[in-house]
């Protein structure tokens, strides 16, 4: 706060853009930011990201809106290195940097959403950065993959968002109320929603549970997360391609922006088609499947593995019939999956152990040679 019995005002000019409010600044971001206003640096956040490049929305005093700066994100020369810059990030840009203005530091994250890459590197893949909310988009035009809903969920408590799932396409489902009671039991503590952006049954309650906080938009591709990010702008931001009619899936293309301000004060994330989501850590798979941790730790032993051994509560849950048998096969191949994901890590980052202690060795031989 400003202190009024100080006569000098502050240097430095408030770096609260009223621009970037609209696109969850923060009081706490004012306070990160003060340092690098005073570098000269100038606030944005990144709207979309790619090979070394990124769309950066910053204040536009003019308009009291915001405007896009094409910048580069490869490190500036003295700055710290800038990790995977991604959509969603707040940064300090260098306008004067020539040829193009430059990305010159990151602001730590409240929150990121990562993906095992598709590449052979199990490396974390960043998809987004400061989401307090997932929405998950899960289509109501064919059945439900529970287990599907059960790995998106795990991802958004992993990213340390809240995750909440929104049913679309209600118009075309009958029996929308049956169909989130399953979701719900598959997903303990996540609000479920039934929506449609055809009909707008139940959006209201979606904008309302938004609120102003940030939200990325995640789902299988043809589940109407393009349809449904139109609806919550209120404006054409995707393009929605007709359904193929076998298959249900929609095609769209999308804008190049993926980070959009919603009419009532959020900020909504639509990032490219979410596909084939694995897990990186495992907090959000002990999050995802609570009840079966819980029930593990009614087990007589504490390492049970809940397959053969006496006074185990997991399989006695399974034979009562309050641990549904589909919920328990979900969460041992999703704990095998991230057993594989560690390993894989695990190997990588032995590699990389084993050739930094060659080049040291290589590098004590060089010294101690004439
Ligand atoms: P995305 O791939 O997740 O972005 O899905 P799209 O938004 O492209 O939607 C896929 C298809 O579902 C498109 O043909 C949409 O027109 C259709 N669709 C989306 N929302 C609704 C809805 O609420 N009701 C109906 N009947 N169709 C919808
Ligand atoms: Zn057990």
């Amino acid at each position: 706060m400003f202190d009024a019995t100080s006569a000098v005002p502050p240097a430095v000019p408030p770096a609260a853009p009223a621009g970037l409010s609209r696109y969850g600044w923060t009081a706490e971001l004012d306070r990160l930011f003060a340092p690098l206003a005073e570098a000269g640096l100038t606030p944005g956040r990144l709207a979309r990201v790619d090979r070394g490049r990124a769309d950066v929305l910053v204040a536009d005093p003019e308009t009291s809106g915001v405007r896009t700066i094409r910048a580069d994100t490869r490190p500036i020369a003295g700055a710290e290195t800038v990790e995977n810059p991604c959509t969603g990030d707040w940064v300090a840009l260098d306008l004067a940097a020539q040829p193009l203005p430059a990305v010159g530091a990151l602001l730590p994250r409240t929150t990121a959403i990562v993906r095992k890459s598709a590449g052979k590197a199990s490396e974390g893949q960043v998809l987004a950065a400061n989401v307090d909310t997932v929405l998950i988009a899960v289509s109501l035009a064919v059945d439900p993959d529970l287990g599907r809903v059960e790995r998106f969920v795990a991802l958004a408590w992993e990213s340390g968002a809240q995750p909440l799932v929104a049913l679309t396409k209600a118009d075309l489902a009958p029996d929308a109320e049956f169909i989130r009671e399953d979701v719900e039991r598959a997903a303990p503590g996540v609000t479920v929603l039934v929506v449609s952006a055809g009909t707008g049954a139940g959006l209201d309650e979606l904008r309302a549970a938004l609120g102003t906080t940030t939200t990325a938009l995640i789902g299988q591709s043809g589940a109407g997360k393009s349809t449904l990010t139109n609806a919550l702008t209120g404006a054409e931001v995707m393009t929605v391609q007709r359904t193929r009619d076998a298959d249900q899936k929609g095609r769209h293309t999308t804008t190049t922006r993926e980070l959009f301000a919603l009419p009532g004060g959020g900020v909504l994330i639509d990032t490219p088609g979410l596909r084939g989501v694995g897990l990186y850590g495992g907090e959000g798979l002990a999050h995802a499947f609570a009840e079966i941790e819980e029930l593990g730790e009614r087990c007589r032993f504490q390492d049970c593995s809940h397959t053969t051994e006496p006074g185990c509560a997991v399989r006695a849950a399974l034979a009562d019939g309050t641990l549904p048998q589909r919920r328990m096969e979900s969460y041992l191949k999703l704990q095998r999956e991230n057993a594989w994901i560690a390993s894989r890590t695990d190997a990588r980052l032995a590699a990389q152990r084993a050739r930094l202690w060659k080049l040291r060795s290589k590098g004590s031989r060089d010294r101690v040679r004439p």
